[in-house]
């Protein structure tokens, strides 16, 4: 049975479980130990990055990026009400926290030799662990890509699923729609960065037309039949979007199967769709650079240990975040960071020669319907009996349907809360 607004306890129960496991105990937490290189400053690097460093540990980051933008709260900016700035984070807390950050790309692994190597710099930088957390790529060639979806048809049809200069142009596209025009969606398949994510999306632009085009539509054209919150959400729409919201389900032939950029038409098992705005969230698989360790084999995303989160292909590496197959745990910042604190305490464990706890996580995602309307799901995890990471039977559970308006905005306000706090955390 799935309880409802049990967020709190969620948080009690969980957050004390993890952070117990991550208090030094003793002197052998005040010795040093051993290099650790990690790829990636996003939810889970970074978490990984700063909590190894209070564990004493060496670290150094790399991120290709020159500042991290956050796909939470991105979509904030396309409903007019959010700002780039307010998603974008600077390398300095790291450094603050005694992180060496290298600003580069990663292009070789070498996990026999422990080293990588940074694109352009001769000199690789050594290992004694390496945490692996890019996050995701999109399928543009591969196997279970979108006929027609490439990164070219990106700049027409963009994503915005990667938060930065895509967010940006949709942002533009919607400001430039006329009233009256036809923003469509094509959501893809599970597994996915963010399983609320499209629905957030799509209310927020909602709330952006409402107020600025309200003669306008959005059609989400989906390749499943039930989605993370849906009855939350639907109901949300019916109550604030009347009539501006169309989801068409896989079973109502909302899979998409081809688009075409240059006419900006999208076509599906059944029928075709021409919108003003065309959204694409194209299929998804673990960022390539896992790639260069063979990490993921011949699927998606990279098999893990869940008790370390240690890689089942490769020793030494750890794959955490959106990357690694994480049972239960949705492919969240929330989750990726909770993934990054528990590899921080087990690799700091490992290199002092000692055994990893078994570790408790949570997940909470919140999605905003417009500025004062929120809702949310939450869930607690372990491993379970089978060796995956399960959810705790009876823990976590999404906000109550026929809240009150002012319940709502409680969500709103904790929604805004836990992206502050969660940034102050990793990036702070
Ligand atoms: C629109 C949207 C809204 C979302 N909202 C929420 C939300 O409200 N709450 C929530 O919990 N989650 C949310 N998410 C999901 C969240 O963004 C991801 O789950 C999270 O970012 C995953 O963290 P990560 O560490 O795996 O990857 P990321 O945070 O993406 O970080 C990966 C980093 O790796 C770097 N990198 C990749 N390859 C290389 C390389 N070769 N060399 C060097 N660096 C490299 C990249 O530059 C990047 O900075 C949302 C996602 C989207 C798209």
């Amino acid at each position: 049975m799935i309880r409802t607004n049990s967020r709190r306890d969620v948080l009690k129960l969980a957050g004390a479980a993890s952070l117990a496991s991550l208090m030094p105990s003793g002197k052998s937490f005040a010795q040093a130990a051993g290099n650790v290189v990690v790829i990636g400053g996003g939810f889970g690097g970074a978490t990984a990055a700063k909590y190894l460093r209070k564990l004493s540990v060496n670290v150094t980051l790399i991120d290709a990026s020159p500042n991290l933008v956050t796909c939470p709260f991105s979509n904030t900016v396309l409903g007019g009400f959010g700002e780039m700035a307010q998603v974008t984070h600077s390398w300095d807390g790291l450094r603050r926290a005694g992180v060496t950050v290298v600003n580069g790309t990663v292009s070789a692994i070498d996990a026999q030799a422990k080293r990588v190597t940074v694109q352009g710099n001769t000199t690789p930088i050594a290992y004694d662990r390496l945490v692996v957390s890019p996050g995701i790529d999109f399928k543009f060639t591969d196997a279970g890509s979108l006929m027609g979806y490439n990164e070219a048809a990106a700049e027409r049809m963009p994503h915005a699923w990667k938060a930065g200069t895509q967010t940006e142009l949709l942002r533009r596209q919607l400001i430039a729609m006329d009233d009256g025009g036809v923003v469509v969606m094509v959501i893809p398949n599970n597994p996915y960065r963010c399983p609320p994510g499209p629905y957030e999306r799509a209310s927020l632009i909602a709330h952006y037309l409402k107020t600025s085009k309200p003669r306008s539509k959005i059609i989400l054209l989906d390749a499943k039949d039930t989605f993370s919150k849906q009855a939350l959400f639907q109901a949300a729409w019916q109550a604030v979007y009347p009539g501006m919201i169309e989801w068409v389900s896989f079973s109502q032939g909302g899979n998409v199967n081809r688009v075409d950029p240059a006419t900006l038409t999208v076509y599906t098992d059944f029928g075709m769709h021409k919108g003003n705005v065309v959204n694409v969230i194209p299929p998804q698989r673990a960022g390539r650079v896992v790639d260069l360790a063979g990490l993921a084999g011949t699927a998606d995303f990279c098999q893990i240990n869940p008790q370390t989160f240690e890689s089942r292909v490769t020793p030494n590496i750890h794959v955490i975040g959106d990357a690694c197959v994480a049972g239960a745990m949705p492919k969240s910042g929330f989750s990726a960071s909770n993934q990054g604190k528990v590899t921080a305490t087990a690799v700091a464990a490992l290199l002092r020669g000692q055994q990893p706890t078994a570790p408790s996580m949570i997940n909470v995602c919140y999605s905003l319907i417009n500025p004062d309307y929120g809702i949310s799901v939450s869930s607690v995890h372990r491993i379970g009996d089978d060796g995956t990471i399960i959810a705790v039977p009876n823990s976590g559970g999404n906000s109550p349907a026929n809240a009150s308006a002012d319940f709502r905005k409680q969500e709103a306000d904790y929604a805004r809360g836990w992206y502050a706090a969660m940034a102050n955390e990793i990036w702070g």
